[in-house]
């Protein structure tokens, strides 16, 4: 049994930690953060088995004067952040040919196609009920042109194999009255689920984690004490420390400062998004849909409609901008036209991503005892129980059912 300290209580984190415990070790969980209120919180809600398709895509550097020029696009770029981003967005660029594109296609498919089951088994193994939604996701547009823009990742999405099918704005309103008539065509995307919400998922791995004995602190973890290769404490914001025998380091956008602390460095750039939720909206969906062009997703979550996305790059510890949030609800009502706004709660979320899109799983070369788990983009709720598990194979020793040499965290 080793003492395993894990830095970060978010959904990536009490995945790690339960997953831990389940070994026989002795696991603390600090978090200085309320439980449940990290980046999944702000999310989409889904279980994207089939989001293989990294982030980065050609002609990205074309589109940058326009998003440093409209604070209101789907994607948008605060000027003040620009030079700091620099040598992020160089690496996040050099990621969008076709050559590495399907590379990363394909290491992420590696890990996504198992994480629909692997989820269900964490949701039966820790009692979390109603939890798994497995109805497929439905993506809209309004035109040939709307849907052209997808053609590209598509294509690449069903090479990895994945299963999109298309059908007609007409027929995705007979799925769901309640989206506008007018689309012309629509996808269904078979691969993908969702939660029936992101918080109450993660308060309730919280409670199964401390149910069976694992300790939960709330402090931040704030460096380390090391004896040469090895760390053997994580000292906190309470002036204390933790003694560790392994420590995990998931503590999301914030991860890239800790490991700066052992001397490595993370390209981690903390990408907002925003959520607003509504408890009365007046509309009855059961499929998340997404709007291509709007760049949001709306999943009927079980106490209410969750409008949520948008990509800004902003900087670490950037204030909100919650005219983004609002006018994702805006543009809501091109979708369904019958929606109400009112008792509206906007919540803002940090989506920790590496230039690659790939997470950063896997030991360093620098540190023995410290293993990494961060870095997962739009892909945290999705990949939570299958980081965890292979988490606590690298900890107990046992070879990790898949080759993860791709996510390492010397990549940088
Ligand atoms: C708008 C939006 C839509 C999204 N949609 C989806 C989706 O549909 N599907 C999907 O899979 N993902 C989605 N995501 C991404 C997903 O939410 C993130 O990938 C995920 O939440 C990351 O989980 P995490 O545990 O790594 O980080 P977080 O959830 O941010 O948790 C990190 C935790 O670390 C704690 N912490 C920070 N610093 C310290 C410290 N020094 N010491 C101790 N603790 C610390 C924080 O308090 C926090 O609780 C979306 C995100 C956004 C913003």
């Amino acid at each position: 049994m080793k003492q395993v300290v894990v830095i970060g209580g978010g959904i990536v984190g009490i995945s790690c930690a339960l997953s831990l415990l389940e070994d026989g070790h002795a696991v603390t969980v600090l978090d200085p953060g309320a439980v449940g209120e990290g980046a999944s919180w702000a999310s989409c809600g889904c279980i994207a088995a089939g989001e293989v398709v990294p982030l980065s895509q050609p002609g990205m550097l074309l589109k940058v004067p326009g998003w440093l020029l409209d604070p209101e696009a789907p994607l948008s770029l605060r000027p003040s952040s620009v030079l700091r981003l620099l040598p992020w967005f160089t690496q996040f660029t050099l990621n969008s040919t076709p050559f590495r594109m399907r590379a990363i296609a394909d290491d992420l498919a590696k890990l996504t196609f198992r994480a629909t089951d692997d989820l269900r088994a964490q949701l039966g193994r820790y009692e979390v009920r109603d939890m798994l939604v497995e109805r497929p996701v439905l993506k809209m547009f309004d035109d040939d042109r709307d849907k052209a823009t997808m053609g590209a990742a598509f294509d690449l999405a069903r090479e990895m194999g994945c299963t999109i099918d298309e059908i007609s704005g007409a027929e995705a309103h007979e799925m769901e009255p309640a989206i506008a008539p007018d689309f012309q065509h629509a996808a269904v995307l078979r691969d993908w689920s969702f939660v029936a919400d992101p918080r109450r998922m993660v308060i309730d791995l919280h409670r199964a984690f401390v149910a069976r004995g694992g300790v939960v602190k709330p402090v931040a973890g704030t460096g380390f004490t090391r004896e040469d290769r090895r760390v053997t404490g994580v000292t906190c914001s309470d002036g204390g420390t933790v003694p560790a025998d392994e420590v995990v380091l998931s503590a999301g956008t914030q991860s890239k400062t800790l490991a700066r602390h052992l001397g490595i460095k993370l390209q981690l750039e903390g990408v907002i998004g925003y959520s607003t939720g509504l408890s009365d909206p007046g509309v009855d969906l059961k499929h998340t849909v997404f709007y291509a062009k709007g760049g949001f997703g709306i999943t009927p979550y079980e106490s209410e409609l969750a409008i949520a996305g948008t990509i800004e790059f902003a900087g670490e510890n950037a204030a909100p901008r919650w005219r983004r949030a609002d006018v994702l609800v805006k543009r809501a009502h091109r979708v369904l036209p019958g929606l109400q706004v009112e008792g509206a709660q906007r919540r803002i979320g940090r989506r920790p991503f590496t230039p690659d899109t790939r997470p950063i799983l896997g030991r360093s070369d620098k540190i023995a005892n410290v293993t990494f788990a961060t870095g997962h983009g739009q892909l945290g709720l999705t990949l939570g129980a299958t980081t965890g598990r292979l988490v606590a194979d690298m900890v107990a020793g046992r070879a990790p059912n898949m080759d993860l040499a791709a996510f390492g965290p010397d990549r940088f």
